[in-house]
């Protein structure tokens, strides 16, 4: 079934995390709400946005991970390469759904994120399979699983200096990147895929497009404070669709 899988290289998943605690002392409330059952998020009342995948507030890593991680690792075993990239602004849980595992104590507890699961599936794979030889290589950027900079505007951050610098060459990457993600599930566009425009979508080459299955997930949170910053990831999510 080479051709289902393919027509398929980017899935997006959608997460969105609990309010914190700093959000409830601050009265701020929930401006996004789910629909059982459907992977759709809704905006105040009347907006809706859907996805490969919905998350919401509840949903634990174990299931993050069964559901939208783990058939990535079964392709790599088919040959595929995959990609987890998650994105969203600071605070939105990219981190926490990424990591979350530092000691080998830890590497059992239900809030262990994607990257130590990958790991224990992988070499639970290899287990399996003592017929072959396989030869494991780990680096957290070239991970393909990527845990990207805070995606919030500059006005936002009110950075300066370096700081500013260092925001506006993110922004043009993660820009790129939407646009690669974009040409990827656009079939009129003549095949190009624009993956030179920045050093980021350079260093992802490989793991998007080709025979790369790759998973956006994007983080938000559900306080009303964050709506603007909310509805942009929301939208790059749907671009990237
Ligand atoms: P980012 O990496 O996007 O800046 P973090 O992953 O650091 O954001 O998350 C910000 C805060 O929210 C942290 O305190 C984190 O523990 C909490 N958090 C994020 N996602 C969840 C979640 N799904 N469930 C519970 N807490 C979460
Ligand atoms: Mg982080």
């Amino acid at each position: 079934m080479k051709d289902e899988v393919k027509a398929i290289p980017v899935r997006v998943a959608l997460r969105c995390r609990p309010l914190v605690p700093k959000e409830i002392s601050e009265g701020c409330q929930m401006c996004l709400s789910f629909v059982p059952g459907e992977p759709q998020v809704v905006v105040g009342t009347d907006k809706s946005f859907t996805y490969d995948f919905v998350f919401d507030p509840s949903t634990e890593q174990e299931e993050v991970f069964n559901t939208a991680v783990a058939p990535l690792i079964k392709g790599i075993f088919k040959g595929y390469n995959a990609t987890v990239l998650a994105y969203g602004q600071t605070g939105s849980g990219k981190t926490y759904s990424m990591g979350g595992a530092y000691t080998a104590e830890q590497e059992n507890e239900p809030t262990v994120g994607v990257i130590p699961r990958v790991i224990q599936l992988l070499f639970k794979e290899i287990n399996r399979k003592s017929d072959f030889e396989f030869t494991l290589k780990v680096s957290y950027l070239e991970l393909h699983l990527v845990d990207l900079a805070g995606s919030e505007r500059q006005k936002k951050t009110k950075a300066e200096g370096d700081r500013l610098k260092e925001g506006i060459n993110i922004n043009r990457g993660l820009l790129c990147l939407g646009n690669v993600i974009s040409a990827l599930g656009d079939d009129k566009k003549g095949g190009f895929v624009p993956y030179r425009d920045s050093k980021l979508t350079r260093l992802l080459q490989d793991s998007l497009g080709g025979n790369s299955h790759t998973l956006m997930i994007a983080c938000v949170s559900p306080a009303d404070s964050n709506l603007e910053e909310t509805l942009n990831t929301l939208r790059y999510a749907d671009r990237a669709r």
